[in-house]
Parts: structure tokens; sequence; C-alpha cells
């Protein structure tokens, strides 16, 4: 789990008016004039996760005289990730004509995951969020909804602005480290499925030949812990992991390896022993080579 803070929701939204029905139909002098608008969001992208679910509970369009008008009150979740390319309706309706200043977001969480192959959820990391999830997005110039016409407002939710990882303890930074892995013995094979549920299904794991045992599942590593890629004694001569995102299992080895050499996790979002690995997670400092060039 990384302590990950949302500074801003940064959004950016894109309106778009549309001639819908001939304008003025007009009704009773009393009548409200009303429009329709339809809420679309779009495309968010972050680094390092596969789904990024966004819980909205209410979104409210606000007027430029202040009045407050609920589009939505039921709350849903989206991830915001499936929806590279496309785009999803959030909300629509017939609203009073007008012009709109703001649209207001009450975001009640938001969940960062990491996705092995199988796409099951092996990381998650919830985001602190800003001002009790109230999210306001400012349009450049406020919109309007016109009687008897259709807006199209989109909100482009660009997630790398708005999360940072925050780094406690930054370590050393990464040094060039001329250590190769090489296989030096033979590929043996065990009994399957191979499942690792237990202390004692991991001493078993160990006392098999070999450094690097590939089984089907973890879900035990020193406690329960479900569905993880990988597991190591610190130190150790035998490592757990499970197969992988062939682009990271070089990183996966080195990091479990890392532990077997007596490295604990470090705090720095671009370390190997970073508590979870991932594509930019390739730094190693001048400890931890000295560890990978013990024999
Ligand atoms: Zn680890």
């Amino acid at each position: 789990m990384h302590k990950i803070t949302l500074l801003i929701l940064a959004f950016t939204l894109a309106l778009s008016g549309c001639g819908g029905g001939g304008g003025g139909a007009g009704g009773g002098a009393n009548a409200q004039a009303m429009g329709d608008l339809t809420l679309i969001v779009t495309d968010g992208v972050i680094e390092n996760y596969q789904q990024a679910l966004l819980t909205v509970t209410a979104i409210t369009l606000i007027g430029d005289d202040g009045k407050q008008t609920k589009v939505l009150n039921e709350p849903f979740t989206l991830d915001l990730l499936s929806l590279r390319n496309v785009s999803e309706v959030l909300a629509k309706g017939r609203f009073p004509a007008g012009t709109y200043s703001k649209i207001r977001l009450m975001v009640a969480r938001i969940e960062l995951n990491k996705l092995n192959a199988a796409g099951d959820v092996i990381d998650t990391d919830v985001p602190k969020l800003p001002a009790n999830g109230k999210v306001d997005l400012n349009p450049r110039s406020p919109f309007v909804i016109r009687e008897n016409r259709h807006t199209y407002v989109e909100i482009d939710v660009d997630l790398d602005q708005s999360i940072k990882v925050i780094q406690t303890g930054n370590g050393p930074g990464d040094v060039p480290c001329a250590v190769e892995l090489v296989r030096t013995g033979g590929i043996g094979t065990f009994p399957a499925p191979r499942f690792i549920n237990s202390s004692a299904d991991m001493d078993s794991a160990e006392l098999l030949p070999g450094q690097v045992q590939v089984v089907d599942q973890i879900n035990w590593c020193g406690g329960f812990s479900p569905n993880i890629i990988g597991c190591a004694s610190v130190p150790g001569n035998s490592l757990v992991v499970v197969r992988f995102n062939p682009a990271l299992e070089g990183i996966l080895w080195l990091h479990e390896f890392g532990h077997n050499k007596g490295r604990n996790h470090r705090n720095d979002p671009n370390a190997v022993m970073a508590p979870s690995i991932g594509a930019t997670r390739t730094h190693v400092n001048a400890v931890e080579c000295a560890a990978y060039e013990v024999p």
C-alpha cells in the first residue's frame, strides 16, 4: 500500500451544443423553459495501474445565479481506465434552461488497482480525497442549456495530473549495478496445482531444489495475502513466484531475489525493492547492489 494523496481532481470540460428540435416550442406562460443535457465522462490514464474505480454520489449543476440543480442522486462507480477511446454517459436529463458556471461532483472514493495477467487485483491504493470529495469543475466559460436544445458536456478526467505518490524517506538514488542473473541449474517440475496457502506450504516450496519456485497461486506470505505475485524469505535461498506479465517478470524475480539477499522493501516508487513492482521500478541503490553481488 502506498501513501497516495489526491491533490486535486484534474478535469477538463468540453462543451458542445447540438441543435435539437425547433427552438421555442414554448409552453404556458409559467412553464419553466427546459433543455436537455448529457454529461459524458471520458478517458483517464494513470501509469502503473490497470483499474481506477471512481465512485460519485451526486452531481449538481450550479447556475451563474448560484442556484443548484441536481442531475444525479444515485451513487455509481465506473472504471475510468476502461474508458480509453470511449465515453460513458454519466447523467442525462431535462433541466431548466439557463447559464451554468459549475458542475459539482461528490466523489466518495477512488480506488486504484493493479491487476495481474488474469485480471485479479494484486494491489490497491485508495487516495485520500481533498475537501471531503467535493470537486467543482469550472468550465473556462459558463455553459448554457438552451430551451429545447441538447447540450453535451464532456468531462475528461486527467488522473495523472490528479494523483501524486507521496514518498516518505526516499532512499539513496539509483546506482549502476553490474549484476547479471544467470541460470546455473536445471529446470524441474513438481505436481500441480501448487498453491501457497499457509506457512507450511511456503516451507515445503522453499525445500524444493533450486532458488526459484514457480507456483499457481500465492495466498500466504508471512500472513494471509490473497493473490500475490511473489514471496521470498529475508534472507533466504528460495523465492516463490507466479507467472506474471512477461515484461515485468524480470523485475519481479530481481525483487524477490533482493529479499533472499537480505534486502527489505524500500519506499521509493522507482526502486526494484518498492513494495510493489512496476515497469519503471528499476532503480537499485548501492546497498542493494552490494547485496546482489554477494555470491
Ligand atoms: Zn517484496
